[in-house]
């Protein structure tokens, strides 16, 4: 037996979230809108002369030391991976993503407060078919003592992590997941993004985390979690697939594949999307 075509799908109305910036700790308000079949992802800067208009791509990424910042057109947007993660643990195809500051509300560090707006959003089936990516060779990137790796793989998007610090709080974690609207919804976008204590500090110096906060992320502490409680025993590498999902919409469409990733970050995550995009003849 054949599977269904899927069809794609967009938002059915316009929903927003306001709140301030995790690095920048700048006001912002986001607005979610539906988008045309084939339409993708798009942001666009509405508080800025002619709203500039940013196509989240491997190849428009200007940094991602922190978070994922995209730019174009003499506009940028930080901190793009959990807006992206929730698009796509939902399995919306089209959104244009609309911002009047340059960094999307941090909420509660998760992807969750995305996903609660874009269901009471709606939903709309599209008139074309979904459009997957599917490598039909492995594919290999490094990035410092970051691997990942691409494999082949037919069904939905699998996902293996891997993260390892040299902490006595947080050791080693993994997790699989396997890309599903409901196992999204209550295993990944509830996970929260986390630092170090000792980084903070250093953050901050550095003119990060402005907008920082137990409220917003989980603090790790030399002995303990200094918030009160996790979300889930694995909260972390949780996190880390929560990223890897925004970051892989970066190449351009939904993939049909495995990633295994070995104590990567946004760097690895953008650099592997960017290889797959040259390597497809995608990317310059
Ligand atoms: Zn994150």
């Amino acid at each position: 037996m054949s599977n269904p075509v899927e069809q794609q799908n967009s938002i059915a109305r316009p929903v927003g979230i306001r709140g301030i910036g995790l690095h920048t700790g700048d006001d912002c308000r986001l607005t979610f809108l539906p988008a045309e079949a084939d339409a993708g992802y798009l942001f666009r800067r509405v508080d800025l002369p002619g709203k500039p208009e940013i196509r989240p791509l491997a190849e428009n990424v200007t940094d991602t030391s922190r978070g994922t910042t995209i730019a174009a057109d003499g506009a940028e947007v930080h901190t793009v991976e959990h807006i992206l993660s929730a698009l796509s643990g939902l399995g919306i195809d089209n959104a244009v993503i609309e911002l009047d500051n340059h960094e999307p509300p941090v909420v509660d560090g998760s992807s969750r407060p995305f996903v609660g707006v874009l269901r009471e959003a709606g939903r709309v089936t599209q008139d074309a078919p979904r459009r997957y990516l599917v490598p039909e060779e492995p594919l290999v990137y490094s990035s410092g003592t970051a691997q990942m790796m691409l494999i082949p793989a037919p069904g939905p998007l699998r996902l293996s992590f891997a993260l390892h610090f040299d902490h006595p709080v947080l050791r080693s974690q993994y997790r699989e997941f396997v890309l599903d609207e409901q196992r999204y919804t209550e295993e990944i976008a509830p996970a929260r993004t986390f630092c170090f204590l000792h980084e903070v500090s250093l953050l901050r110096k550095a003119g990060l985390i402005k907008g920082g906060s137990l409220d917003c992320a989980v603090v790790i502490g030399d002995e303990e979690v200094l918030n009160d409680n996790l979300r889930y025993a694995d909260e972390f590498v949780r996190h880390k697939l929560l990223d890897l999902i925004g970051d892989l919409t970066l190449i351009g469409a939904p993939l049909r594949a495995q990633v295994v990733s070995l104590k990567g970050g946004h760097t690895a995550n953008v650099g592997l999307a960017l290889a797959l995009r040259r390597r497809l003849g995608l990317a310059a």
